[in-house]
């Protein structure tokens, strides 16, 4: 009575040859956004007025009227049909998971019979989508169940098969929004005004800062066959049972190591793909654990990088499925070997370069990074605890503080350099840092500030939020996450921080301009004395966030709380601290999210994080009694067998003696099938329950209190059931054939 379907799929598996992926004739360069209607395009497709005023759209945000649009749709559908493009659909990023989209054809009755291609700029610009079904937290109750989707013409439109794919925001009837990319955009828009006012200090020259992002999306390939006989894989994403393989990612052979090339076939496709989108894929690698891969592509504007980030996942899926993976983007898909995540790679820059980059050139230079180094630590420190919530979710909570990186507390390393320059900063007495200089008035010395080469090699890897050369990396964000959610918490957080130090170094700076000993010559010099003691202010203010030591030891925790920073690790919890009264003031202040929208996304977010533990319930019990205890009684029944025909022909003694291990495996299958049991039975019971609990937020904390601390218990016994049982009859894939068939 061996289980068919396991040997069959794995025999498949190892069957199954890379397919062979045909290179375009092009070189990348020459392919790179063949599927975009982008800059090149527009200036194709479109008359020279309208593309200007395109270019002022995107590089100025200046407002887009209908004719424009009705122009750009008309450009826009003539490259289409080029393409053999039949449909458009508005996309959006809805506040569940993934990317959103309805098609509909450009056909429409010409009025004579016929019919007619048609797109107008109001098609272009806005759209109804029947959306009554995403989830809205009760913003858009469902007698009022209008959403409407509306272009954002910052991120370029494309094609995928026969459909033109327009990137858009999606907000209520009444204005609210209910999804990513609105309340990302407003957060994008309040760091420029910030960051930029605060450039004025250096350099007035400056028009506008942006926000980069550049992210490390790491993920998990498994054979499509295999997968298919996981229906916890299928159903939850992640493996809820599965005993450790005698061999996972011990030898570290694995990462860096040469890529598969049934995988390296995959990567190709990917690639080719993904830079026909626009996506600027640039890195491909191994990752520590087996079938665990990254991708990376050059950074980005922070929206565009979002955006990319989202089509790179969708993508990512169909391409595996065309090879024969299924892509894994779940946090944790496999216990006792590492999780994925996707690194945020974070920086602001102007029109003349990034912000965060030490120049090492003029004392001046190096104060404006100072500046922005310091105003960012003071927005992460305030904030811990909501970057936290925004990188939070059911799936990552696996991955944060259980002994992974992350830790779910949020700290900073600054490296060596970094800190000495702020420990600088921080003592030196005025007379340090000032010397004055004849006829040009004060001019600012700052000895102790170096030539600033920081060392990139100077890592720590246990650091959610460190800085790496010439930006921050946010580590702590979950692989299956929009970074939007993160990066509207970051940006707002150092929006907020840079429009604090700008008002206090004005108020600085009237009070200095009064005293005689600042005053003389060009007028510098009250400027830049009003900044060193704000920054002097703010580098001891932020001290609590600073961290460089060991991020995963029991002493961090202790000293972290100790120091007031956040060490909550229940995710429902964690979600509170967008309701706290300083998160809703940054938000609101900044124009990024009211408190109206942020209740009703938490909402959501308790309502998501209950229904994912719930299904995890369900699909664990039906597995449990419907695969796991079945297949552990047959093998007990011939265990039974065996041992009454030992007893038939043996005399007593000598059969008992022969029977022991036998004897002693029924029972311990007995032992464990009837704990499964009970088990499975607690776990209807609590969560019948918690269903009962009517408010969103405290049956949150119920799915986390009471349900998900016992599926480690259910899983432990079928754990050490699938080490006894005979192998033949295990029904499903086991972690050494889902890690290393490739
Ligand atoms: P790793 O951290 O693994 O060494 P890489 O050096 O490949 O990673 O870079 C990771 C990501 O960081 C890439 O997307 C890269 O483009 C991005 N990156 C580099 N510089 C910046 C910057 N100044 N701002 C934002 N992202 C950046
Ligand atoms: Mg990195």
């Amino acid at each position: 009575m061996a289980n068919d379907l396991r040997f069959q799929v794995v025999g498949e598996a190892f069957k199954k040859k890379p397919l062979d992926v045909k290179a375009p004739s092009e070189r990348p360069s020459e392919y790179f956004g063949k599927h975009v209607f982008n800059r090149e395009k527009m200036y194709k497709y479109l008359p020279k007025d309208v593309y200007d005023k395109m270019v002022d759209v995107i590089e100025n945000g200046s407002r887009l009227d209908r004719k424009v649009a009705d122009a750009v749709a008309a450009g826009m559908m003539q490259w289409a049909k080029e393409n053999g493009v039949t449909h458009y659909t508005h996309w959006f990023q809805p506040l569940t998971e993934g990317t959103a989209e309805k098609h509909d054809s450009f056909i429409e009755h010409d009025g004579k019979g016929g019919m007619i291609e048609e797109f107008s700029g109001k098609l272009l610009v806005q759209q109804e989508p029947d959306a009554s079904s995403f989830p809205s937290g009760g913003i858009r109750s469902t007698f009022e169940a209008r959403g409407y989707s509306a272009w954002d013409p910052t991120s370029p439109v494309f094609i995928i098969d026969d459909t033109l794919i327009i990137p858009t925001v999606f907000i209520s009837y009444s204005g609210e929004s209910l999804d990513y990319k609105a309340p990302l955009l407003r957060a994008l828009k309040a760091v420029n005004v910030a960051a930029t006012e605060v450039c004025h200090y250096f350099d007035p020259a400056v028009k506008k800062v942006t926000s980069n992002l550049g992210w490390e999306q790491e993920y998990f390939l498994v054979d499509e066959g295999l997968y298919a006989a996981r229906p916890d894989l299928l159903l939850t994403g992640r493996t809820l049972m599965g005993h450790d393989s005698a061999k996972n990612q011990q030898m570290d052979d694995h990462y860096f190591g040469s890529i598969p090339e049934r995988v390296a076939a995959f990567m190709r496709d990917l690639e080719i793909q993904a830079l026909m989108l626009g996506i600027p894929c640039k890195t491909r690698h191994n990752e520590v654990a087996p079938n665990q891969f990254e991708v990376a592509p050059i950074f980005e504007d922070t929206n565009l990088a979002v955006d990319h980030n989202m089509l790179l996942m969708s993508l990512m899926k169909r391409v595996a499925r065309k090879h024969g993976f299924r892509a894994l983007l779940h946090e944790k898909p496999f216990a006792g070997i590492n999780g994925s995540g996707k690194h945020n790679n974070w920086s602001l820059s102007t029109d003349t370069g990034v912000l965060l980059h030490a120049p090492g050139k003029t004392a001046e230079q190096n104060l404006r990074f100072a500046t922005f180094i310091v105003e960012t630590l003071m927005g992460v420190y305030k904030h811990n605890g909501l970057l936290k919530a925004s990188i939070m979710s059911a799936t990552n909570a696996h991955r944060l503080g259980a002994n992974e990186a992350p830790p779910a507390i949020i700290s900073s390393f600054l490296g060596k350099q970094l800190t000495e320059l702020l420990d600088h900063i921080e003592k030196a007495d005025k007379t340090d840092i000032f010397a004055m200089n004849g006829k040009q008035g004060m001019k600012m010395d700052i000895p102790e500030i170096p030539e600033l080469l920081i060392d990139n090699t100077d890592r720590n890897r246990t650091s959610p939020f460190a800085f790496t050369g010439n930006r921050f990396e946010f580590r702590a964000v979950g692989s299956e996450a929009n970074c939007a959610s993160a990066m509207i918490t970051l940006n707002s957080a150092v929006a907020e921080a840079l429009a604090s130090f700008k008002q206090r170094v004005d108020a600085k700076i009237s009070e200095y301009s009064k005293k005689s000993e600042y005053s003389e010559g060009s007028g510098h010099s009250s400027k830049y004395h009003a900044i060193i003691d704000i920054l002097r202010e703010d580098i001891k203010a932020c001290k609590p966030i600073r961290f460089d030591g060991n991020g995963y030891s029991d002493e961090w925790k202790a000293e972290a709380a100790k120091r007031g920073l956040d060490t909550e690790t229940s995710c429902p919890v964690i979600f509170e601290r967008y309701l706290d009264k300083e998160s809703i003031q940054m938000f609101e202040s900044l124009g990024v999210m009211t408190k109206k929208e942020l209740e009703a996304r938490n909402e959501v977010k308790w309502e998501t994080y209950t229904k994912k533990i719930q299904i995890e319930a369900r699909v664990l019990g039906d597995l449990s009694m419907n695969h796991i205890i079945p297949v552990a009684t047959s093998y007990q029944s011939q265990l039974l067998r065996n041992v009454e025909r030992m007893s038939a022909i043996f005399p007593k003694e000598k059969a008992d003696k022969l029977n022991a291990r036998n004897m002693k495996l029924i029972e311990e299958i007995a032992e464990r099938t009837a704990t499964i049991e009970t088990l499975v039975e607690e776990l209807v019971e609590a969560r019948k329950v918690a269903n009962k609990i009517s408010d969103e937020h405290q049956k949150a904390i119920a799915y986390h209190d009471t349900i998900a601390p016992m599926f480690d218990k259910i899983r432990y016994q079928i754990d050490k059931l699938e080490l006894i049982v005979d192998d033949s009859l295990w029904p499903l894939p086991k972690y050494r054939e889902l890690l290393f068939i490739r």
